[in-house]
């Protein structure tokens, strides 16, 4: 079943609220969407210490960012022109049917505690979530976590993101790059599961296999063996 849709949002978080900037999902059946918040609080936003730099400076903008001499505050203008710059109810109304079309879907992002807050947001507490909506985003962090516990997964080996880090729709497609990868562990799970087993069945059994028995147990090994030299592969599979 096809049913995760991995996001990220950029936000203003005042350690009180969490402000939408900007919305990117990927759909594990292939839809993509981009949102930039028309009604997110752009004064405050230019005042912040880290996001003039490393996220409006990702946004549609109609002209370069300017820095005020003395407070050295952001001054910029989002390109309201731009068909990615919605109110923020519109982003709601998209951002719902995106995720309903999907059956069953499961949320997922990076460090997904402030990302759900500014999603569900968009439809007022938690309870006015359209239904349908899942009450929770699960992490690739704990996904991560998971695996290193198993002894199957190495944090080091992880994709690495190229570009566009802090771009809502880039981070987005990383998620989704990066679960990917991660599905491959818990083919290697299985695999090792089906070897125990086999291991299992030879020293519990010390008369000789026939030659039937041999066969099987190859082709089930084989069914079972993660292809880690076939990434491409792998990939089309996901489609
Ligand atoms: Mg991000």
């Amino acid at each position: 079943m096809k049913n995760r849709i991995w996001y990220d949002t950029e936000f203003l978080d005042t350690g009180r609220a969490i402000h939408l900037i900007s919305i990117g999902l990927v759909c594990e059946d292939g839809r993509e969407y981009y949102a930039v918040n028309a009604d997110a609080p752009w004064n405050a936003i230019a005042q912040h210490h880290w996001l003039p730099d490393n996220v409006v400076s990702q946004l549609p903008l109609a002209g370069p960012i300017g820095r005020a001499a003395f407070t050295g505050w952001a001054s910029f203008q989002i390109d309201r022109k731009n068909s990615a710059v919605k109110p923020r109810q519109v982003i709601a109304n998209e951002t719902r049917d995106l995720i309903l079309a999907t059956p069953r879907p499961r949320l997922w992002a990076n460090y997904s505690a402030h990302d759900h807050v500014a999603l569900t947001q968009l439809w007022g507490p938690l309870t006015s979530a359209p239904q349908g909506i899942p009450w929770r985003t699960n992490d690739l962090q704990q996904e991560i976590e998971r695996l290193e516990a198993a002894g199957l997964l190495d944090r080091a080996s992880l994709p690495r993101q190229r570009e566009g880090e802090h771009h809502a729709l880039a981070d987005a497609r990383h998620n989704r790059e990066v679960h990917l990868y991660l599905d491959r562990f818990d083919a290697l799970a299985a695999w090792q599961h089906a070897t125990l087993r086999l291991v299992e069945r030879i020293v519990g059994d010390q008369t000789a296999l026939d030659a039937d028995a041999t066969t099987q147990i190859r082709a089930a090994l084989f069914t079972a063996s993660p292809d880690f030299g076939h990434e491409a592969d792998r990939e089309a599979d996901h489609g």
